[in-house]
């Protein structure tokens, strides 16, 4: 692991220190079963790299993470799931260490699974289009 932070519980998962059950580890990303899951086979996928947010990440773990992940949803069968990231604490985030959620949406049941608030708002196309110039000129 190229970035390892002592008291962090992911890096103890990472290095045996802590038990969790694990459905997939290649170089660069382990997976495991969540311990307190919406569903059933909530699971997570973790970079063997400490980084607290997403854009704080290597490119080189970015690009490992979602193909395990798909392996996750496809080994499952899900047909209905949520990948979910949180980054901050105002945005969910409990663990200070990227993860990635796979979290299957069982049919049968609407509160299981993730439930999402979508408060989305109309805004004028003039407003859509500065916003637009703003991020377009940064990247
Ligand atoms: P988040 O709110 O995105 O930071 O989610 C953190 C997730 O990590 C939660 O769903 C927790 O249930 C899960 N979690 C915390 N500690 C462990 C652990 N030791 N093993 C497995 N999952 C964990």
């Amino acid at each position: 692991m190229s970035a390892s932070s002592p008291l962090c519980i992911f890096c103890k998962i990472i290095k045996g220190e802590i038990p969790a059950l694990k459905l997939v580890e290649t170089e660069k990303v382990i997976s495991f079963l969540d311990i307190n899951p919406l569903a059933k086979g909530h699971s997570l996928v973790i970079p063997k790299y400490h980084a607290e947010k997403f854009h704080e990440l290597p490119d080189d773990y970015v690009s490992d993470v979602l193909p395990v992940a798909k392996k996750i949803a496809v080994a499952s069968g899900l047909s209905n799931y949520n990948i979910l990231q949180n980054n901050g604490r105002i945005a969910h985030q409990e663990v200070p260490h990227v993860h990635f959620h796979v979290i299957p949406k069982p049919s049968e049941s609407e509160n299981e699974g993730l439930v999402v608030g979508w408060p989305a708002h109309q805004v004028p196309n003039d407003q859509l289009k500065q916003v637009w110039e703003e991020i377009k000129g940064k990247l």
